[in-house]
């Protein structure tokens, strides 16, 4: 049965328990009025319909589809009995309507909106009762007219039930296809929003997809701007080695150029002492944590803390750096530390040291600062050959001193200097005696031994006294001092003759020493210019040679005198 049907069936129910109700009342009062018999009947007619419709509407002994169908058949006849039998008055209205509520409950129980079953059921249902009638009328001729009333009232009700019924099931036919109608909607607008929530779905992905491919692109762009920050970096140092050959400066643009690129907070490149011409560690800082940093780091890599990191095996990295391990760091906020060392020939000759206030940032671009230290390999190899040159082109490939070129050079300077702030500047020109017999006897390479050990007595006076010591020539040379006096200069040569005439070295079996024959000028007492101190020292070393050699003669006029006429005298013999 369906729920509008159910729903119908429950309305009648009601509604013939009110009828049942109202009509019981009217027969309590019409017995009240009029106590006849037929009174009496139609109320205990009336009470046990009452008590059956309230029975079959609230009580579950009813709820059973038999009993119930059984309690209203039983309904159907009386009421059907109690139709004919008070035809004609108000109570057969009342038994007519019973009569109509119970024919429409009974056919409720067969397939209501089918027409056919509808007066199938209904057919059954009347059948007995018209037959009954139509025999009585045919029967008894005397009672024919009243028998042909109840046939035609009986008819009618039938009519009216076949009338209710049939506008009932067009009630529940047009609400079927409403309901149907509206489910078809639900069912489409259903659809609809399925068919709304796979595109929301399908949105939600391809905006998932596109998340993902923004998160690479911006990726990818990062590693551009990285790679090309890098190139350009690397171009930039380049150029700075190809142009720049001094490696101080070299190292002062480096550290800057990787500084700035890779925002670092510590940049800092160590080289070893002896590289490129250095005789202490050389090393160049750059960072933003200020001074006090500065200059403990300068320390700490002046004291070699920062060797012990430097591995020729590879690259030392920390990215996660403990407050307090590393004494060049101090408790300054470099949480990523790498150093790269600088090896040549398997040898570590110095490092690029790098910080950063990042953890963990030392990864994909250690490949770069790796790059920076091969190219600041050449750059210091470059500079050294280039440091090489500029040496040999200023100094004397045996002994190291200062070549007559640059002494010439140096000596213009100082005098400029000394003249300009009124100081001393003193000059001795020394020749070694009878050098050439050396070389006769001993062979050329002791001559050069020779050369080398009074070269190297000169420099250490002239470092002293922060002067130049020069190879003039063959087997002469000068000693120049700056602001020094005459008097206290003849002093210091006659110390550096003592030092060269003391050196004893071997042949063999021989002792050997050497003399030499020095001749001391010096401004402004005995020249006036750089030319004039050496030619006059040069004068004063020939007096020295041509009186008895192995002794200093310090520069006046009465030697240069000397000097001139005993060479116009040897020129003339000439
Ligand atoms: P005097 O006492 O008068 O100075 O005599 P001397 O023999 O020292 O002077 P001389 O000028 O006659 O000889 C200088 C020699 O020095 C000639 C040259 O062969 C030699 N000589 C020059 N340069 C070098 C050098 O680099 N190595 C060597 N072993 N000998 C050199
Ligand atoms: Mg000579
Ligand atoms: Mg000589």
């Amino acid at each position: 049965m369906s729920d509008d049907l159910l729903v119908f069936r429950k309305k009648f129910s009601r509604g013939l328990v009110l009828v049942t109700l109202v009509f019981w009342l009217f027969t309590l009062i019409q017995l009240i009025g009029d106590s006849s018999e037929h009174g009496r009947w139609v109320l205990f007619i009336t009470s046990v319909a009452l008590i059956i419709d309230i029975l079959a509407e609230h009580t579950k002994l009813f709820k059973e589809k038999i009993p119930w169908i059984i309690l209203r058949l039983i309904e159907l006849v009386s009421f059907s009995i109690c139709f004919f039998v008070t035809l004609g008055s108000v109570n057969s209205m009342f038994f007519g309507i019973e009569l109509i509520s119970v024919m429409l409950q009974l056919l409720m129980l067969t397939d209501f909106l089918d027409v056919y079953s509808r007066a199938i059921s209904l057919t059954t249902m009347t059948l007995p009762a018209i037959i009954y009638l139509i025999l009585m009328l045919l029967i008894d001729p005397g009672e024919q007219a009243e028998f042909f009333g109840m046939v035609c009232a009986y008819l009618s009700l039938i009519f009216l039930v076949m009338l209710i019924s049939a506008l009932i099931s067009e009630v529940l036919i047009a609400t079927d296809k409403r309901i149907f109608e509206l489910r078809r909607f639900s069912e489409q607008t259903k659809e609809a929003n399925e068919a709304l929530r796979n595109q929301q779905e399908k949105f939600r992905k391809a905006n998932e997809e596109l998340g993902f491919q923004k998160i690479k692109l911006e990726t990818a762009y990062h590693k551009i701007n990285s790679a090309n920050t890098e190139t350009q970096t690397l171009y930039q140092i380049i150029r700075y080695i190809s142009t720049e050959l001094e490696i101080g400066n070299l190292m002062k643009l480096i550290t800057e150029a990787i500084f700035e690129a890779m925002g670092l907070d510590v940049c800092t490149i160590i080289i070893e002492p002896e590289i490129a011409g250095n005789e202490q560690v050389t090393y160049e800082i750059h960072t933003r944590l200020g001074k006090d940093f500065y200059e403990r780091m300068s320390d700490r890599i002046e004291q070699g803390c920062i060797e012990e990191y430097m591995k020729a095996e590879g690259s030392y990295i920390d990215n996660e750096v403990q407050p307090g391990a590393y004494s060049f760091l101090m408790d300054h906020k470099v949480n990523s530390l790498l150093i790269v060392p600088l090896v040549r020939e398997k040898k570590v000759i110095g490092a690029l040291l790098c910080g950063h206030s990042q953890f963990e940032y030392f990864h994909e671009n250690i490949m770069f600062f790796e790059t920076v230290v091969v190219q600041l390999l050449v750059a210091i190899h470059n500079a050294s050959l280039y440091s090489k040159m500029q040496q040999m082109a200023i100094r004397d490939s045996l002994t190291g001193i200062y070549n007559r070129g640059q002494l010439n050079v140096i000596l213009e300077q100082y005098t400029k200097c000394a003249r300009e702030q009124k100081k001393s500047l003193s000059v001795a020109l020394l020749d070694i005696d009878f050098f050439k017999k050396i070389n006769d006897t001993y062979g050329h390479l002791f001559g050069d031994e020779v050369i080398k050990m009074v070269a190297s007595k000169m420099s250490e006076v002239a470092a002293y006294y922060h002067g130049i010591a020069a190879r003039y020539g063959g087997e002469e040379f000068v000693i120049v001092i700056p602001d020094i006096e005459i008097s206290d200069f003849y002093h210091i040569i006659i110390s550096l003759k003592e030092a060269i005439d003391s050196t004893v070295l071997y042949f063999n079996e021989d002792e050997i020493n050497v003399k030499v024959s020095v001749g001391i000028s010096s401004y402004p007492e005995t020249s006036r210019s750089c030319q004039q101190l050496l030619n006059r020292a040069d004068g004063a070393m020939y007096y020295s040679k041509q009186n008895g050699r192995n002794s200093i003669t310090v520069d006046n006029d009465i030697v240069q005198d000397y000097v001139r006429k005993n060479k116009e005298t040897s020129g003339s013999c000439d």
